[in-house]
């Protein structure tokens, strides 16, 4: 791609009202536009990002056998009346009516249709487990949509649903969840992700547990072991920072700000309950089927990996999600036998083939924040400048050794 085709251009200021880094960078960078509080445009760039975000957690879900589907986004008030829904969970829904009265929502999460699509389709243990997922937008009325991109009152989110015939089956895959989820974060480039223990919400006593990524950035406060894998958030930890570690005792509680980028949560059979859904079990009895479910929001993640690899000059992405695999820039010359060269071999490569200064290039490179960065100029001329921008290493190589090396990205 070269960047004079590219929609839109990097921005020298932030907005006025971005209050947070996320927003700051992105907006600059030209990966997303605001439309208006918490609503967002994904530009070409910030596409790219959320789409190699989603095809890691898409790998990551298949593997665990879940199928992907697509489900409506506008929904009857009937199938939340089911649950009760409707009422209790009016604060965060949009709900409105069309011009013949009929009364709608508009999807903050997906439960009530999932168990409605079960209920058409499930017969006997033989139908179980199920497990569905999607990625699609959700709508929620949040009160407070400051913190730029992590807080969207329309955002995207993989949502998976499983269902099973028994408690000790959907603990199996709920675990199995956890460590495709920890799989997911590591690929995308979190190096310390805390599973959080946090409260059940009115449908289970037991913990659900968030996927929190440690950002002084965060909204979130989590409490953890300095020595094992125990951690808390603030709703439910009952002690202090500093006390020693409930579960290993050896360790000490440490308060940290972090950002939540998944949440799983074992529900039990109280929506099979409210909404009458039952199967056939192996002894012949009708039963409640068992239910999870589990979300991840790309769009967070997004603005997450801004929090934390990014700076006010801008941003560096680890490899797996970077928008391009590298930057090539020219200064007083063409540089463009090497774009063609890489393009001809399938490396997605971003050339800034604009007529400005070095300088203009240089920033924007460091704005835009792909971690291979090419430079061609009269000083190279056969040759290439290979930067890489987390070690600031710079290498002068040949365009054979260039693609040896961009081909086992
Ligand atoms: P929070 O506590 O941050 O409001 P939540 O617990 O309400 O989030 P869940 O219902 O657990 O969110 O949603 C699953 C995932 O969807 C979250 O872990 C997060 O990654 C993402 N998500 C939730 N709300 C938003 C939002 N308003 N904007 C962007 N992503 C979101
Ligand atoms: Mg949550």
């Amino acid at each position: 791609m070269r960047y004079s085709d590219l929609f839109p251009k990097t921005r020298r200021n932030a907005p006025k009202e971005a209050e947070s880094l996320n927003h700051r960078i992105l907006v600059r960078g030209g990966f997303i536009d605001q439309l208006m509080s918490g609503s967002w445009t994904l530009l070409p760039l910030g596409f790219k990002v959320v789409q190699k975000v989603v095809d890691i957690i898409r790998e990551e879900m298949n593997a665990t056998g879940a199928q992907e589907v697509l489900m409506p986004l506008l929904h009857p008030k009937e199938i939340w009346n089911q649950t009760g829904r409707w009422e209790t969970a009016r604060d965060v829904m949009y709900q409105f009516k069309d011009s013949r009265d009929r009364e709608y929502a508009l999807s903050f999460t997906h439960e009530e249709v999932v168990m409605d699509l079960v209920r058409k389709h499930l017969r006997s243990y033989k139908d179980l487990p199920i497990k569905i997922y999607h990625f699609s937008t959700k709508f929620r009325n949040e009160p407070r949509a400051r913190s730029g991109i992590l807080r969207g009152r329309e955002f995207l989110m993989k949502d998976l649903y499983s269902v099973h015939s028994n408690e000790e089956d959907m603990y199996k895959y709920y675990w199995e969840v956890k460590d495709a989820y920890l799989r997911s974060f590591g690929r995308i480039g979190f190096k310390d992700v805390k599973v959080v223990e946090a409260a059940g919400g009115v449908f289970t006593d037991k913990h659900t547990h968030e996927f929190q990524v440690l950002s002084e950035g965060g909204e979130d406060v989590v409490y953890y072991c300095d020595r094992c894998d125990w951690a808390q958030n603030k709703e439910i930890f009952q002690d202090k920072a500093g006390d020693s570690c409930p579960s290993c005792k050896k360790g000490k509680a440490v308060e940290a700000r972090s950002i939540e980028v998944g949440n799983i949560f074992p529900l039990g059979v109280w929506y099979a309950e409210k909404m009458g859904v039952y199967f056939i079990d192996e002894d012949g009895r009708q039963k409640l089927p068992w239910f999870a479910s589990y979300g991840i929001g790309p769009s967070r993640i997004l603005g997450t990996l801004v929090e934390v690899y990014g700076t006010e000059k801008g941003m560096l992405w680890p490899d797996s999600v970077s928008p391009f695999t590298v930057h090539l820039i020219n200064i007083n010359t063409d540089a463009l036998f090497v774009y063609e060269q890489l393009q001809k071999v399938g490396i997605d490569v971003l050339y800034d083939d604009r007529d400005v200064s070095a300088g203009e290039k240089f920033a924007d490179s460091d704005l835009i924040g792909i971690p291979i960065r090419l430079v061609v100029s009269k000083e190279t001329g056969e040759k290439i400048e290979w930067k890489r921008r987390d070690t600031e290493e710079i290498e002068i190589l040949g365009i054979e050794d260039v693609i040896e090396r961009l081909k086992n990205k």
